[in-house]
């Protein structure tokens, strides 16, 4: 069977033009993808049943038992902790935030580790954001600051920049330009029309460099900030401004190098002083595919769009306190359910060392790092492929994602629904 306009559940981009062959409850060929979707479409390390630690080694479990396993877990717990959701649909993470108020749980999504940062700045001076399909129709300026996109979102360039003729820009490759700014040289700064080589943390004082050109102030720039030229920042600043409609796109080499959020306020900052000359927007590049989804329905539900903790009766929210590496670097969740992500692979190992000390259940569909860790794992359907479900692009856009053939695994969402029916029977309304 071929099935056409297809969506791929890989990265922020969820590309919606992929033509997947599929023969029975196996995905046999992946048109229009990168490599990564390619490897997600096509990757067969599944775990078939759920399985549970006993001593040093593992014993498969029914999904009832592992279901209740799990239920009695978050019940004994006095401060249980519910991460990840990145990696699942809109409505599965919905269950968990109703789940975390119910058992009066911290609930934390993987924006702890990326775009936490960003949606700090935000919150403070605003996001002069625009959809993927206005950069792709206007924009004749790109900046991408601290992002690589040729191997972290492979076809943003073709499907919305650099290669994608727009309706007001027709000869993309030609008419566009690109300006890369990061510490290193990486496969995006070498098709750059202007490279800004930063030291590492000086992403803030580049930021501010450009943002007092903007203002007129060129001459009180000395000759270098931050391995950074005076002339470039200028020749930078005036491409800028001289933009017809331009975008900067920033990745974790922004949010997470010295400065975090700080560096993202000086960004949008200087997003808003360009717009004194030309149009011009700013946006995070979301690296899951559903990170954004997790941020929005959390955000509906309790307020906040992570680290929130219920534990009050309310939802609270501070980040440094109740953000998930200090909860568990305090080693204060007495349990953890890990959903559609991979903590192992990411956290720091004083973080991973109490994940494998107290009961840690994972749900998702493969053996990833945090398997390692866990007490027990629930294998699920992967959203996009045997399962279907809405997720938010990069840019903040809802777009249904597709069931592409029925599989024996059930979705995320049914685990967590029974999960929170137990959970409720035990609790009360
Ligand atoms: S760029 Fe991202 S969403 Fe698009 S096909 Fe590649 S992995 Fe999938």
């Amino acid at each position: 069977m071929r099935i056409e306009d297809v969506i791929c559940p890989f990265c922020g981009c969820l590309c919606d033009d992929l033509v997947v062959e599929v023969q029975g409850t196996t995905v046999v060929s992946v048109e229009n993808g990168c490599t990564l979707a390619h490897e997600k479409f096509t990757g067969d390390n599944r775990l078939q049943a759920p399985i549970k630690r006993d001593g040093r080694t593992w014993h498969p479990v029914s999904y009832d038992e592992a279901i209740e396993t799990t239920a009695q877990i978050l019940l004994e717990a006095d401060r249980p902790l519910l991460y990840g959701w990145s990696g699942t649909n809109g409505e599965a993470q919905s269950i968990g935030v109703h789940l975390a108020e119910l058992l009066g749980a911290v609930i934390d999504n993987t924006s702890t580790v990326c775009h936490g940062p960003s949606i700090m700045a935000i919150q403070e001076v605003g996001h002069p954001g625009c959809t993927l399909g206005q950069v792709k129709n206007r924009a004749d300026v790109i900046v991408y600051w601290g992002a690589n996109p040729i191997e972290a979102h492979p076809r943003h360039m073709s499907r919305y920049t650099t290669y994608a003729d727009g309706f007001f820009v027709k000869g993309a490759f030609l008419e566009r330009k690109v300006i890369v700014a990061d510490v290193r040289e990486t496969e995006t700064s070498n098709i750059a029309d202007e490279f800004m080589h930063i030291e590492p943390g000086g992403d803030y004082a580049v930021l501010s460099a450009l943002r007092a050109i903007v203002r007129g102030k060129a001459d009180i720039i000395p000759s270098y900030v931050s391995g950074v030229a005076r002339e470039q920042l200028v020749r930078v600043a005036e491409m800028c401004m001289n933009a017809k409609f331009g975008a900067i796109f920033f990745g974790l080499g922004l949010t997470m190098s010295r400065g975090k959020y700080k560096n993202i306020r000086n960004a949008v900052e200087l997003t808003e002083e360009l717009n004194r000359f030309t149009k011009f927007t700013i946006s995070p590049m979301r690296g899951h595919w559903n990170v954004y989804g997790s941020n929005e329905v959390f955000t509906w539900i309790s307020g906040y769009p992570f680290a929130v903790d219920f534990a009050r009766g309310i939802a609270f929210y501070n980040p440094g306190e109740t953000t998930s590496i200090d909860i568990l670097r305090r080693g204060e969740c007495d349990a953890c359910l890990v959903v559609a992500s991979d903590p192992g692979a990411h956290f720091p190992k004083q973080c991973c060392r109490h994940l494998a000390e107290i009961p840690t259940i994972l749900i998702d569909p493969h053996v990833n790092v945090t398997t390692h860790l866990s007490h027990l794992q629930i294998p699920v359907a992967v959203t996009g492929i045997d399962s279907e479900g809405t997720a938010y692009r990069m840019d903040g856009v809802p777009i249904r994602t597709r069931m592409l053939y029925k599989s024996r695994y059930p979705s995320d969402r049914e685990i967590l629904e029974k999960i929170y029916q137990i959970v409720l029977k035990e609790k009360g309304p």
